[in-house]
Formats: structure tokens, C-alpha cells, sequence
């Protein structure tokens, strides 16, 4: 079987995962069977659909035309077999008990086609006991898409003891189908990778209060505010319910050991039905002011707590070989909406002192939870999961280079002049490389690109090999990897120059609007071609030009696929210096040069505050002030000011 012999998609259950996942099936075009095992249940999913649809047109994410096509493209149902006879696909999204599950996979198997796939989605249960109720355990995955299924861009993909690679691809271009991002769970391990991550992080934050080792406060706030992260723990737990972290815990705890023993405090919230959200409680008061965090109680020391368990997660995950460390960190970035991989966040403050921090916590405490894992001492040996040798040594390229031209600067060229710098997938992935690398290298504080030669930064993909003969799956996958790549230089805490001579078109102006600043010189010229192909821009030039230039102008640009010279862009916002051919050099190093003289730490704030601040001023404006609280403390300060005030030039070091 292959993707393209999936026609026809069953969906088992029509509640909140469900619905949900038929939503996402119809969106990409599949006659979907969504069943249920009452008429009132499945018609109440449906209308759930119906209500989602109207409001992706509603907010001009469809028309209206694709809005009703979806809706008419499921089935509603009750009969089992007229629900699955017809199913190349399966997916079960019924309670999360083993019986039921069971139940309802005897009574699938009594009309489903031999061909067809099954995927639970099961947040927690072993997929190879669950294949093993099926006819079909080699057909049989796991497929994890998380709530709610419309807007959240993960599924873990998780294989079962039987399951074989053929079931596993198809699952995987099946999600990509669906517009989401499929990670593989390489062994079937309890909670897979998020909620391996995850729920033991609550769990900690649970037990921090447990114990008056801090306050809900204290780890809201330093969760928040200092970690980054999308909410604080406990605003988290009651958004997820506390019965649910507390089903995961106990499961984990049955399943892996005493490291897992639930927190009293969370057990006594869901005995006194304090849930969370849903049920009014939980570890804040919903009827009663809701949630309430402060900016200014961050601390290292319970920042350094979660951090440590979360290293020794993702330890034991590819330590055991469930995920390498870039899958969690994709993950649970995804999943989980950190602002960086749980990997990836250990190795920046040091694997080593998260080691010990375990290690102490262990002494003082004789609790299992914080015994090493094996795999995470030899990683902190080895200096991170993210071996910084291994890295720099791959620092060789086809399509790039990077150079060190001084002044702090770390320089990105494209290195393609006989093909105008063309951005190819291989460029892509080079890019993704260097910029990853340079962000890391503490002697770089601002990025500069630039096209080799004097022709083009870049005129734009190279369209060889992208023609008729691609398909809409590696189309998708092609503009994801353009999109991710590119977006590294927006989310990329240092600043980053575009230096722009000659064409600047397409993939290579997408490229460009994802740096903080542009120079450019006079001959220089800039468009969004891709409408004059029957394309689209693929690479976020949808979204992303319209903070630059305003969405007027962006519509412009891009709906009329016209060329505009430097002068024109810098009118519209979109350079910010337009310097004469001969100093262009000099002027593209000057203003890098400036930037990475700047103080390292607000700028970090200033360009978090301000991307997040597209989605909500009010998370925008948290960073704000949580960035205005953090560098009061900082030596960076003291030397601006003592700088300032005897007139001379600040030396910012990013302490
Ligand atoms: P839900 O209770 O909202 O929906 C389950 C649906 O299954 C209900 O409509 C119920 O009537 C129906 N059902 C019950 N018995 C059935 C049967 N024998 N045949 C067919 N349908 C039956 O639950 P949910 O939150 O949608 O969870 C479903 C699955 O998805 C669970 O395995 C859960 O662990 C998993 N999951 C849930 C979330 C989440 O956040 N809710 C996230 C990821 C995965």
C-alpha cells in the first residue's frame, strides 16, 4: 500500500479528538466516515465541525466554498460497517480505556478491509497491546495529533512491536497530508515523546510546592517569564486538567517505575475535582480572577529544578533509543510550544550543572525521580546532547560558506553565483546548519547574509526539479522546510543584516524578510514573482512581509509579481539603507558591525517581544516588561550608563 491508495479515511469516535481529526482529514480532501456509537454524538461532532469550519472562514483561512466542500466530504455515522467497509485508513479516537478499545477494534475488524491501516490515538496505552486486539498488528500505529487537532501542527507517529516501516511511512505522509509535522516514536515507550516531557515537568512543579520549595508564583513566573515557555506550569496543568496529567502519571509511574510517583498535590487537586479550567479550579480560580502571573519572581534555582528533569527525560528517551535528540526537541517544540527543544534548552545552560543539580537533589531528598539517567552523564561528559564538536566539524558546505569577517560578525554567503544563489532543499538544509551554528557561537553577536558575487543575493528558488512532476505532498513538505529554515533568522536571538545586491526575488526576498534589517544597493531589485508561474511564495511571504511593509503593500508586491528597485522598497519599509554599488561592502559590514556592538541581552528581548507580539500585544508586551525586569541586574546596564554618562563608547559583553 501507498499514500495515494488512500482514498477513503474512517475516524472512530466523533468527540473531542474525533471530530477534530475528520476536520483535518476532509480539509486535505478525503471522503471521511466519522463514527460514533449514538446518533446524537456523532451529530454533535459534526455540528463541532461545521461550527470549526465557519470560523477558519470566518477569520479568511478558507473561503467559504472550501468551508462547505469540507463539511460535505464527512460522514456521519453509527453503523460500524458502513463506516469502515469502504476504509483504506482507520483512525480511532475513542475513550482512553483498554477495554473499549478493544471492544471497538473486534467489532472494526468484522468489516474492514484487509488493505486498510489502523491508528489509535491513544495519548498514553502501549500500541503493541492495542495492535495485538487487531487482525493487522504489522497495519497498526500509533497517530498522536494533539488538541486541539485544527490548529496544533504535531503528530507522533509511534511504532509497535509488530508494526513495519511501510505502515509507519504511510502514517507519516498521511500527516503531512494533513498539513502537520510527523515525528516518528522510534519504540513504544509510555507517553511517548511530549508527554514523557511534559507531565514529569508538571509533576515536578507540583512537588516544588509540595515540599515549600517555592510557590505557584514563583514557578509560574520563572516558567513564564524566565524559561519562555508558551504558559506557566500550573496555568499549563489546569489548561491540560489535572486528571488527565494525573492519568498520564499514574500510567508512566505503573509502567516505568517510581521516578514517576505522583505529587500528593496534584492527586488531593483532582480528588477535590479541582480540574483545572474545565471545572472552574485547579491551581488557579477560574470564577475568581483566573490566572494571575508575575513577571518578577523568576528564579534560577527552580528554573535549573525543571530544567534538570527535563534533561533526564529526554536522556532516557534517546539514551533508549525512543527519539535522537532533534526529534524531542522538534517535538516537544511543536507539541508543547517551547520556544526551544527541551535539548537544546539543557545544553545552553549546561549539562553539567543540571547533572548536579539532580545529583543534590538526590542527596537531599533520597527521591528515585531524580536519579541520573546513564545516558545523561555521558552526554554531559561529551559537553550536551548537541555534541558542539560534531557540530562545527560537519561546518562544511556545498551551497554555502561562513565566514568571519570581524567586528563580532558572523557572516552566511550563498554560494551559488552561477545559479544566482538559487535556494535549493540542500541550500535549505545548509542554511538551517549554519544559522543553528552561528546562533551558538558565543564569539558571533549579529548574523550578516549575503549573496556570492555581484548578480544576486538570490533570485529566488531553484525551480529545476520543482515542476509539474512534484507532488502536492512534497510541495507541502518543500514550503514547511523553506518556511522553518527561513524563520530561524526571525526567531534567532541575535540581530541579522541582509545585505542585498542585485536580484533579490522570490525565495531569496522571503529569505530576506526573515532578517532584522536590510541594505541594499542602488541596482539592486526586489519582487514576488511566484503569481507569473501559477506558484504562490511558499517560504512565509504570505505572512511575513506584511509586518514589514504592511499588508497593503505586501498584497501589492505579491498579488502583482512586480519588480521594484531600491529606491521603491525603501519608500515601502523594506530597506532600511540603500547605499551606492561601490560602498556596499563597507556599508553591510558598518551596520553588522554596529549591531554586534550592541548590548546582546535586550536585543534578544526586543526581537522575542516583537515577534510574539504578532500573534498578541499582551504576550508581546510580557516579554516587554519581563526583558525591561531582567536587564536591571545586568553589568550590561551599569556600563551603558557609566558610558553614557562619560561620553564614550559602551563595550557590552551580555552579562
Ligand atoms: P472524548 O470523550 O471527547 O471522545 C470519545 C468519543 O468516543 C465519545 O464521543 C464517545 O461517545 C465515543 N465512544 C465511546 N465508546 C465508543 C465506541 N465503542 N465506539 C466509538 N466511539 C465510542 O475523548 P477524546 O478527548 O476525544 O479522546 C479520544 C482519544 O484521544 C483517547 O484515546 C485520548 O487519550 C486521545 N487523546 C486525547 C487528547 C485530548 O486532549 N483530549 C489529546 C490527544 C489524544
Amino acid at each position: 500500500m501507498q499514500l495515494e491508495d488512500v482514498d477513503t479515511i474512517a475516524v472512530l469516535g466523533a468527540g473531542n479528538m474525533g471530530h477534530g481529526i475528520t476536520e483535518v482529514a476532509a480539509l486535505a480532501g478525503y471522503e471521511v466516515t466519522m463514527r460514533d456509537i449514538e446518533e446524537e454524538f456523532v451529530e454533535s461532532g459534526y455540528d463541532d465541525i461545521e461550527w470549526s469550519l465557519g470560523k477558519l472562514a470566518d477569520s479568511g483561512q478558507l473561503t467559504a466554498e472550501e468551508a462547505d466542500a469540507a463539511a460535505e466530504r464527512v460522514t456521519p455515522l453509527v453503523d460500524m460497517e458502513e463506516a469502515v467497509s469502504e476504509a483504506d485508513f482507520v483512525i480511532e479516537a475513542v475513550p482512553e480505556r483498554m477495554d473499549i478499545k478493544r471492544e471497538v477494534y473486534a467489532d472494526l475488524e468484522a468489516h474492514l478491509p484487509e488493505r486498510a491501516i489502523v491508528a489509535s490515538n491513544t495519548s498514553s496505552l502501549s500500541i503493541s497491546d492495542l495492535s495485538e486486539a487487531t487482525d493487522r498488528p504489522e497495519k497498526f500505529c500509533g497517530m498522536h495529533f494533539f488538541n486541539p487537532a485544527v490548529r496544533m501542527p504535531l503528530v507522533e507517529v509511534i511504532t509497535g512491536a509488530h508494526t513495519v516501516e511501510e505502515t509507519l511511512e504511510i502514517a507519516e505522509a498521511l500527516a503531512a497530508e494533513f498539513e502537520k509535522t510527523p515525528v516518528r516514536v522510534r519504540k513504544d515507550s509510555p507517553g511517548f515523546i511530549v508527554n514523557r516531557i511534559l507531565v514529569p515537568l508538571l509533576n515536578e512543579a507540583a512537588w516544588m510546592v509540595e515540599t515549600d520549595a517555592a510557590t505557584i508564583a514563583e514557578i509560574d513566573s520563572t516558567t513564564k517569564f524566565g524559561m519562555g515557555l508558551p504558559m506557566g506550569a500550573f496555568e499549563l496543568a489546569d489548561q491540560v486538567g489535572n486528571d488527565v496529567t494525573l492519568d498520564v502519571l499514574e500510567y508512566l509511574n505503573e509502567t516505568l517505575g517510581e521516578a514517576y510517583e505522583p505529587c500528593p498535590l496534584l492527586e488531593r487537586k483532582v480528588e477535590n475535582d479541582q480540574l483545572g479550567r474545565k471545572s472552574g479550579a485547579g491551581f488557579y480560580d477560574y470564577e475568581n480572577g483566573g490566572v494571575d502571573i508575575p513577571t518578577d519572581e523568576v528564579s534560577e534555582g527552580i528554573e535549573h529544578r525543571l530544567l534538570a528533569v527535563m534533561a533526564n527525560e529526554t536522556a532516557k528517551l534517546v539514551g533508549e533509543e525512543v527519539a535522537p535528540a532533534g526529534d524531542v526537541d522538534q517535538a516537544v517544540l511543536l507539541g508543547g510550544g517551547f520556544p526551544d527543544g527541551p535539548a537544546k534548552m539543557a545544553d545552553s545552560t549546561g549539562l553539567d550543572t543540571l547533572q548536579e543539580t539532580l545529583v543534590e537533589l538526590q542527596d537531599e531528598t533520597g527521591a528515585p525521580r531524580y536519579e541520573p539517567a546513564a545516558y545523561l552523564e555521558e552526554r554531559a561528559d561529551e559537553g550536551g546532547f548537541h555534541d558542539s564538536d560534531e557540530e562545527s566539524e560537519g561546518m562544511s558546505f556545498e551551497m554555502i560558506r561562513i565566514e568571519y569577517p570581524g567586528d563580532r560578525v558572523g557572516k552566511i554567503v550563498l554560494d551559488r553565483a552561477q545559479r544566482m544563489n538559487t535556494v535549493s532543499p540542500t541550500m535549505l538544509d545548509e542554511l538551517a546548519k549554519a544559522i543553528d551554528h552561528l546562533e551558538a557561537d558565543a564569539e558571533v553577536r549579529c548574523l550578516l547574509l549575503e549573496g556570492e558575487g555581484d548578480r544576486a543575493f538570490s533570485a529566488g528558488a531553484d525551480v529545476q526539479g520543482m515542476g509539474g512532476s512534484a507532488s502536492p505532498l512534497d510541495g507541502i513538505s518543500l514550503s514547511r522546510k523553506g518556511q522553518d529554515t527561513f524563520g530561524k533568522l526571525e526567531s534567532c536571538g541575535k540581530p541579522v543584516v541582509a545585505a542585498i545586491d542585485g536580484y533579490c526575488l522570490g525565495g531569496g526576498m522571503e529569505l530576506a524578510t526573515c532578517a532584522d534589517l536590510r541594505v541594499a544597493t542602488e541596482r539592486s531589485t526586489f519582487g514576488q514573482p511566484e503569481v507569473n508561474l501559477g506558484l504562490l511564495p511558499g517560504w512565509g511571504g504570505t505572512q511575513r512581509l506584511q509586518h514589514v511593509v504592511g499588508e497593503g503593500r505586501a498584497k501589492e508586491i505579491i498579488l502583482t509579481g512586480e519588480r521594484y528597485d531600491a529606491a521603491e522598497m525603501s519608500e515601502f519599509g523594506f530597506v532600511n539603507r540603500v547605499v551606492e554599488n561601490g560602498e556596499f561592502a563597507d556599508r553591510a559590514q558598518g551596520l553588522a558591525a554596529d549591531l554586534a556592538s550592541g548590548p546582546p541581552i535586550p536585543q534578544e528581548f526586543i526581537k522575542r517581544a516583537m515577534l510574539r507580539g504578532r500573534e498578541s500585544t499582551e504576550a508581546g508586551l510580557e516579554i516587554e516588561s519581563q526583558g525591561f525586569g531582567h536587564v536591571m541586574h545586568t553589568e550590561d546596564l551599569m556600563e551603558g550608563i557609566d558610558a553614557f554618562v562619560s561620553d564614550r563608547d559602551p563595550e557590552f559583553e551580555g552579562e
